[in-house]
C-alpha cells in the first residue's frame, strides 16, 4: 500500500525520468534477492511475518487508509553480526535493524546480536522487524538526478522523505540537512506499541511467554527506545485534544495516518497552538540539535527539554530552551519564524 512519489532534477530529460522511475522500482525487486550469508528463516519467523502483514492491514483499516501491505518475506533479511555490519555499513552491535531506504528498500536485522543481548531474542527480533515494517509502509519520496562519477554522468536517486522524516537534497550539495526524525520515530514506535498491546494474547502464545506480566517485562526492556520522543508527541496530542474537544487517540491517529499518506499540512495546528517557531523545535527533535548534545549520544537530554518546551506557557522560557538546544541552522530558522509572525 506504500505511497511513493518521485521528484526529478530539472536537468533530466523525459527519457531519463522514465529510466529513473524504472531504477527505483527495480531497486525494490532487488531487495527481495537472497543475500549471501543471510540466515534461512525459521518456521516461527515465517509465521510471524505473515502476522505482521495481518496487523498492518488491520491498522490501515482502522486509520481508514485504502490499500494493503505488500511486504514480502524475501524483503526481510537476517544476518550474523559481521555480515550485518558489512551489508549495512553500520557498526555491528550498535544498530540491530535497519530499513534500507537509500538502497533496496529491504529490512536487515542483526540476528546474532539480538540472540546475544535479549532476554527473549525471538520476541525482540519480531519487535525490531515490526518497527522497520511500519517504516517500509510509510510515505516515500525520492529525488532522481544525475551524478558525476569519473567524468561520466550516472543516473541515481536518493531518499527525500520517509513518513514525516525528510532531508533536503540538492544536487552537489553535501550539506543536506534533515527534519522530523524524532517525530517520525515516535509515531512509528508508538504504532508498534499499539499493535503489540492489541495482539498481546496472540504474541504470548507465539513466543511462549508465561503471561501478560512477563510480556510487559520484556517490553520494558525495549521501551527505552524513543520513549522520550513519544512523551513529547503525547504532550502535544493531549493539548491539541483539549483545544479541539476531541480525544487524544484521535490526534494520535491523525499523526499516524499522515505518516502513511504523506500529508503534513495538519501539523500547522501545532504551530498555531504552541506559538510561532514551535514546529521548528519539533522538527529539530533528533534532527537539528546542537552538536555537543549529539556527540554525547544523548538525545534523551534534548528531548526532555523539548517536552518542557511544549509544556510551558511562558514564551520567554520557551525561547530560552529553543535557543539552548537548537543547532545554528535551526536556531536561525526559529528566530526568523518568530520575526515573521510578529509582522
Ligand atoms: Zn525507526
Amino acid at each position: 500500500m506504500k505511497i511513493s512519489d518521485i521528484i526529478f532534477s530539472q536537468y533530466l530529460s523525459e527519457r531519463e525520468r522514465k529510466a529513473a522511475t524504472k531504477q527505483i522500482a527495480e531497486s525494490e525487486e532487488r531487495g527481495c534477492d537472497r543475500v549471501e550469508c543471510e540466515y534461512r528463516k525459521t518456521r516461527l519467523e515465517l509465521k510471524w511475518l505473515r502476522k505482521i502483514r495481518d496487523y498492518l492491514n488491520e491498522l490501515f483499516a482502522e486509520l481508514a487508509i485504502v490499500g494493503r501491505t505488500n511486504l514480502k518475506n524475501e524483503q526481510v533479511h537476517f544476518f550474523p553480526k559481521e555480515e550485518f555490519d558489512e551489508v549495512t555499513g553500520k557498526g555491528a552491535g550498535i544498530v540491530t535493524a535497519v530499513y534500507n531506504l537509500e538502497t533496496d528498500l529491504s529490512i536487515y536485522a542483526d540476528k546474532e546480536t539480538v540472540e546475544e543481548i535479549a532476554a527473549n531474542p525471538k520476541l525482540l527480533l519480531f519487535l525490531m522487524v515490526l518497527h522497520e515494517a511500519v517504516h517500509s509502509e510509510q510515505y516515500h519520496k525520492f529525488f532522481a538526478f544525475k551524478e558525476e562519477n569519473c567524468g561520466k554522468n550516472r543516473l541515481t536517486f536518493e531518499a527525500h522523505r520517509l513518513g514525516y522524516f525528510n532531508q533536503n537534497i540538492e544536487e552537489n550539495d553535501f550539506n543536506s540537512h534533515e527534519h522530523f526524525r524524532g517525530f517520525n520515530e515516535a509515531i512509528t514506535q508508538r504504532t508498534v506499541l499499539k499493535i503489540i498491546k492489541k495482539h498481546s494474547a496472540e504474541l504470548i502464545g507465539f513466543f511462549k511467554i508465561r503471561d501478560k506480566e512477563k510480556l510487559k517485562e520484556y517490553l520494558e526492556e525495549d521501551a527505552a527506545e524513543y520513549s522520550d520522543e513519544i512523551a513529547v508527541v503525547d504532550k502535544i496530542a493531549e493539548t491539541l485534544a483539549r483545544k479541539n474537544k476531541e480525544t487524544k487517540k484521535a490526534v494520535w491517529q491523525r499523526f499516524a495516518k499522515g505518516s502513511f499518506t504523506g500529508r503534513m499540512m495538519h501539523l500547522r495546528e501545532i504551530e498555531k497552538t504552541f506559538g510561532a517557531g514551535s514546529l521548528r523545535v519539533l522538527a529539530a527533535m533528533q534532527s537539528g540539535i546542537k552538536p555537543p548534545i549529539i556527540n554525547s549520544k544523548n538525545y534523551a537530554k534534548s528531548s526532555t527539554k523539548i517536552l518542557r518546551f511544549f509544556s510551558l506557557s511562558d514564551q520567554r522560557e520557551k525561547d530560552k530552551i529553543a535557543l539552548e538546544i537548537l543547532n545554528q541552522r535551526e536556531r536561525f530558522a526559529y528566530l526568523q519564524r518568530k520575526r515573521e509572525a510578529e509582522k
